[in-house]
């Protein structure tokens, strides 16, 4: 027996009781929210899908906590097409993209679908804004973040109090097993400024 809903192709889910005559899904619309045609609008759904967590960046990312892309961007389906979480939540909260602009992330965070954290740029504003990137980050906040707070004031204490000293910066990288590029971002603060 078909779903009582004219439209609907559906198998009929109970045959008694208060929702007899409908499918699953009919039924279950019917029950939660009263309403028959009751659809999960996108931003409802996308809601659901983001925990905001405090990385790197000054405020925190929302993270898309389903499927991600290759490149890491959140994978949504809005009216069964396929749409990246951060472009949706851009022409959500600020508006359409002009053609031949994209959305970035100031976060560098791909899956982050924060709006204050998204920005429109060209293909080539991302790619000279990774270059940049890469050349004064790499290898300096990567890599020590098993360091720990405590850690990283006794390297710039012992750095301090063995200024001069023959050595130092291997020891230091010894001894906390990291290397010398590191140890010197560390003492110079361009790694983990904000302690
Ligand atoms: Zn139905
Ligand atoms: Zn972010």
């Amino acid at each position: 027996m078909k779903c009582k809903v004219k439209v609907c192709e559906e198998e009929v889910h109970a045959k008694s009781g208060q929702y007899a005559g409908y499918c699953g899904i009919h039924r279950m619309r019917l029950m939660r929210h009263d309403d028959i045609n009751y659809i999960n609008s996108p931003f409802q759904r996308f809601k659901k899908y983001i925990k905001v967590i405090q990385r790197d960046y000054e405020t925190p990312c929302w993270e898309w906590q389903r499927s991600l892309s290759k490149k890491g961007y959140g994978k949504f389906k809005v009216n069964s097409q396929n749409v990246s979480a951060h472009v949706f939540s851009y022409e959500y909260f600020k508006g359409k993209i002009p053609k031949g602009l994209q959305v970035h992330h100031k976060c560098n965070n791909p899956s982050c679908c924060n709006p204050d954290h998204l920005v429109l740029g060209t293909h080539q504003d991302n790619m000279n804004y990774k270059v940049k990137c890469n050349r004064q980050c790499k290898g300096i906040s990567i890599n020590t973040a098993k360091l720990t707070s405590s850690d990283i004031l006794s390297i710039r204490a012992m750095y301090n109090d063995n200024k001069g000293v023959f050595g130092i910066i291997n020891q230091l990288a010894k001894q906390f097993k990291i290397n010398r590029n590191q140890i010197s971002a560390i003492i110079n603060r361009k790694a983990w400024k904000h302690i």
